[in-house]
């Protein structure tokens, strides 16, 4: 009874964590240690990084608008031009926890990259656990198709009362090919479906990126490693299709920079930071495919009206 009545509040309410909770590991990029604390927030303040190790303009706030690089991974600056790197994997536990409001802290430009997957920050939230909040969730219900392409990719958002996730890659690789993988947001389980999908990196390029002083502390600790004919990593992969999960973590992960979760469906194939980022850019741009709404709560739904359109508030 205590978990349905936790999964009804949670589409109805706001979330932030119940306790502060902390982290650390190494920066992808840099090699170094980075310590990561999650706090609670007010509701309505979204989701707001803090660089401890800078002492005055040193809030970033989790939104598109912030982006200002996409190319290894999603960059937000604040108006100082105070970076945090590699957030896509935390905003994609808090999609996927449906955790509204936090303030992460963090003392370097870069997060801790952990295993590679977003399942150490869902263990974290899990140890504290969430907490309700006095406010209603917003979310973003989609009334139009968007779509937005570059040659043969695409990321589209169309019109669905069940919300779902559905991203395919595809590598000319032998151990890729073409994978898809799908999430069905009101019966799946993202913790044990969509989290433990690690990133991964094709040997050749990485030797690249360490010549050019990135990918300092990649390792088989914290991606998948590909050569021309194996799967590096003794464990071998976590799940089949772990290159297409991963892909669909790190599109909610950025589509979460629009502040609120989409009620339609996602479809998605080779996506990618930037493309990501240009879909909401597009999508805030044309107020006309979308609604901001809350959902009703049950007894307010005689009206047989499921959302309540606050676009306009
Ligand atoms: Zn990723």
């Amino acid at each position: 009874m205590q978990l349905v009545n936790t999964f009804y509040c949670a589409m109805y309410f706001q979330q932030t964590v119940k306790n502060p909770v902390s982290l650390s590991g190494i920066g992808v990029h840099s090699g170094k240690i980075v310590d990561v604390a999650i706090k609670p927030a007010p509701a309505n303040s979204g989701i707001t990084f803090k660089r401890v190790d800078v002492s005055s303009n040193n809030l970033i706030k989790a939104s598109y608008e912030n982006v200002v690089e996409t190319q290894l991974c999603t960059v937000v600056a604040n108006e100082s031009g105070l970076k945090v790197s590699t957030i896509e994997h935390i905003m994609s536990a808090f999609w996927g926890l449906g955790i509204d409001n936090a303030l992460v802290e963090v003392n370097a430009e870069e997060m801790a990259i952990l295993d590679g997957s977003s399942a150490p920050f869902v263990a974290a939230v899990d140890r504290v656990g969430v907490a309700i909040q006095g406010a209603m969730r917003k979310y973003i219900k989609i009334k139009k198709e968007i779509c937005i392409t570059d040659a043969d990719k695409f990321v589209r958002l169309s019109p669905s009362d069940e919300p779902s996730v559905e991203c395919s890659v595809d590598f000319n690789h032998p151990m890729i090919g073409y994978q898809k993988a799908s999430f069905a947001e009101m019966s799946g389980n993202y913790g044990h479906e969509i989290s433990r999908a690690r990133t991964f990196g094709f040997v050749k390029e990485i030797e690249v990126l360490k010549n050019m002083g990135l990918a300092r502390g990649g390792s088989l600790e914290n991606a998948i490693g590909v050569s021309e004919t194996e799967i590096l990593n003794p464990e071998g992969l976590r799940y089949k299709n772990e290159f297409a999960k991963h892909k669909l973590l790190d599109l909610v992960g950025d589509l979460y920079l629009a502040g609120h979760r989409v009620i339609g469906k996602i479809e998605a194939h080779k996506c990618g930071h930037h493309l990501n980022n240009m879909m909401l850019r597009r999508l805030f741009a044309s107020p006309e495919v979308f609604d901001t709404v809350e959902m009703m709560v049950p007894f307010s739904r005689f009206s047989g009206k499921l959302y309540n359109n606050i676009s306009q508030k």
